[in-house]
């Protein structure tokens, strides 16, 4: 049996995960200043015994599973908000939609060293962290119960992290979630339309028009979205249409960890505040999911979701993308 259950809400398509088990995390619900640690931390190097046995780890090759020498390194969430034993569906009425909380939860450890930011870590180091995220969603994706695989991250108690040390988190999901579903759709109706690509024709006005474009690189582009809900967003997309991330080759991983690097070093060297970032990819299933065009966004948190936001789905950008792409581009590093 599933620890948790999804209940959509009987009006609007909005999902919620009913997760009990999480609410036994060492620190969830209590406040705690960052830097005061006062138990060992989980993800260092030497402390393999104290999460869930690896799924995956780029490591020394003389080195056997569950021990230190490795340089990235997945394991399944000790308290995760899905679990991937059971069966998806649960007897419900028409009204009152539940699914079982079926899911893959699980935490990329992004450094061996206990980090507390992904911009202290070496290109190299990204690149193996990017390379974990292709891994596990090609693997994931034979699946048949997962919808979707989200790929995200939170750093800084504000911005949702429970452990400091640098880590990254994939959910495979059974539904196809809301912002995913938003966007797709708006593609998938737009090529109907008009035979090509939304965010592709977005990436021409950008580059043409300049204004928000942070960096570039021959595969990528970084640039500050014209609605962007947070002060210093930054999108990174690829500049050929590409529906999945799995699909990315290895020289790209490259430059786009090289994107990466540098959009949080840019971001630190500004405003240092927490942040999620999100890797948006296509749904699993749909027919037309070629339609889609992967990208992350990083969403940097110095403004706080509040009445407003949750009382209109809307945001405030106190800080105009023109003049966050200017200072992020022309900060010198
Ligand atoms: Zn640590
Ligand atoms: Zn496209
Ligand atoms: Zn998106």
């Amino acid at each position: 049996m599933a620890i948790s259950e999804l209940r959509k809400d009987p009006v609007v398509d909005r999902w919620v995960i009913i997760a009990t088990e999480r609410s036994k995390r060492p620190h969830a619900n209590r406040t705690r200043t960052e830097s005061g640690r006062d138990e060992p931390c989980p993800f260092c190097a030497g402390r393999e015994g104290d999460t869930p046995p690896e799924v995956l780890a780029y490591r020394d090759p003389s080195a056997p599973a569950d021990t230190p020498g490795w340089r990235v390194r997945v394991v399944p969430n000790k308290y995760p908000a899905l679990d991937s034993m059971g069966d998806i569906s649960l007897p419900t009425d028409s009204a009152y939609v539940a699914l079982s909380g079926v899911g893959a939860h699980e935490v990329i450890i992004e450094s061996p060293k206990h980090c507390l930011s992904m911009a202290e870590l070496a290109e190299g180091q990204i690149e193996d962290v990017l390379r974990a995220y292709r891994e596990r969603l090609i693997v994931l994706q034979n699946d048949r119960r997962w919808k979707s695989i989200l790929i995200y991250k939170n750093q800084g108690s504000a911005a949702g992290a429970t452990l400091e040390h640098v880590h990254s988190q994939l959910l495979a999901m059974s539904i196809v979630p809301r912002e995913i579903d938003h966007e797709w759709r708006a593609l998938v109706s737009h090529h109907d339309m008009t035979n090509s690509c939304l965010y592709c024709e977005m990436l021409d006005r950008e580059r043409s028009d300049g204004r928000r474009i942070v960096l570039e690189s021959a595969a990528f582009i970084g640039f500050c979205p014209f609605a962007s809900r947070f002060p210093f967003e930054i999108w990174l997309m690829p500049k050929e249409h590409s529906p999945m991330f799995d699909s990315v080759a290895n020289d790209e991983l490259r430059q786009l960890a090289f994107m990466l690097r540098q959009s949080l070093q840019r971001l630190a060297g500004i405003v240092d505040a927490p942040l999620n970032y999100v890797l948006h990819s296509a749904p699993l299933k749909e027919a037309k999911r070629d339609h889609y065009h992967w990208h992350l966004e990083i969403l940097p948190r110095i403004s706080k979701i509040a009445g407003f936001e949750l009382a209109s789905g809307y945001y405030i950008n106190t800080v105009a993308p023109e003049s966050a792409a200017l200072q992020l581009r022309e900060l010198a590093l």
